[in-house]
């Protein structure tokens, strides 16, 4: 599929002439086991030059994923869920940590999922839970934090910089894979869209541009234009103002609250 990427390069040249500079990072979901399309996620970020932030299901991983990922510094596990079961009653959306079982059960869950995926990969695993579906119950973000994660990962720009008191809220932004329809890859001129609109707003100050632009991708279902799509969007952005974010070296700790 041929893309027009001039409006992504004439946006960032604004951003050059501006002085600004784009956090960016990369989330990947459902990573379980090594597959073929684990290794190609893998290849392609040490390609790209950006990290990959792995978000693993801890229920179904094991000690074969933990021997992948002690030969690939470029990937940082994080934790996704406990076991990518949703409880949502039928007709609702999906969760796993929403409102329909006892915050208790959920906390020692998310508990139980920590710290099996500190087990495995020791301090390579960065303290930052992804809810399946990326939704959870308003309790959840103090539970977690309770439980010891640094920060919380969803979709869209975050409202604010923190979901609870020592709880990051670092949200994921593009995502390529048309869900509601073939689960192919998203017309890319409307992904391109959607993608300048983001950095416009965060250029002009309507978004908060302190919080890294993420790009979520799901290894396991990519066709041919979704891995071509990733491959070109990240070498596009390569050539702008940005730098890859990782939670180890975030240096914006104030707690505010809005
Ligand atoms: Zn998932």
């Amino acid at each position: 599929m041929m893309a027009d990427w001039t409006p992504l390069r004439q946006e960032m040249a604004i951003w050059r002439d501006d002085g600004l500079t784009l956090p960016v990072w990369w989330r990947d979901d459902d990573a379980a086991v090594p597959t073929p399309a684990l290794d190609h996620l893998l290849n392609l970020s040490r390609a790209v030059g950006i990290p990959v932030h792995l978000a693993v299901i801890p229920a179904d991983a094991g000690l074969d994923l933990a021997a992948l990922l002690a030969g690939a510094d470029n990937a940082i596990p994080v934790v996704h869920g406990w076991a990518h079961e949703n409880h949502a009653p039928q007709g609702q959306k999906k969760a796993e940590f929403g409102g329909h079982r006892p915050l208790e059960v959920m906390q020692a869950e998310i508990g139980q999922g920590l710290a099996k995926l500190q087990d495995l990969f020791g301090d390579r695993l960065s303290p930052i839970f992804v809810p399946p579906w990326n939704r959870v119950s308003s309790g959840i973000p103090d539970a977690i934090a309770q439980v010891g994660f640094k920060a919380i990962s969803t979709y869209l720009p975050r409202i604010q910089t923190f979901a609870a008191p020592g709880l990051k809220q670092i949200n994921t932004h593009i995502d390529p894979i048309f869900w509601r329809g073939h689960r192919g890859l998203v017309d890319p001129d409307t992904l391109l869209a959607q993608l300048v609109a983001l950095l416009r707003d965060r250029r002009q100050g309507h978004a908060d541009n302190a919080e890294p632009l993420g790009y979520l991708t799901h290894h396991l279902v990519h066709d041919d234009d979704i891995w071509d799509f990733s491959l070109r969007f990240w070498n596009e952005l390569a050539e702008g103002p940005i730098t890859p974010w990782r939670m180890d070296l975030d240096t914006d700790t104030e707690e505010v609250r809005k």
